[in-house]
């Protein structure tokens, strides 16, 4: 279970999708998808899951950016 401790910000990642930036009681920051950008096709990206910042971007999703 994920204990969030205080909301850090938020901002749109490059696929499209809106996501909320929280910090966990353990220290670390996390990133919660807010809005699903329709554009996206990362099919992990549904509203409340949770990314990390600092994350390499996939191939796709580097195509995306240029396309
Ligand atoms: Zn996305």
């Amino acid at each position: 279970m994920l204990r969030i401790l205080r909301v850090v910000g938020s901002r749109s990642l490059t696929c499209g999708c809106f996501v909320g930036v929280y910090e966990t009681y353990d220290g670390a920051t996390v990133e919660i998808i807010e809005e699903r950008d329709p554009r996206c096709f990362d099919r992990s990206h549904d509203e409340g899951h949770v990314t990390r910042p600092g994350q390499r971007p996939t191939e796709r999703q580097r195509e995306h950016v240029g396309a």
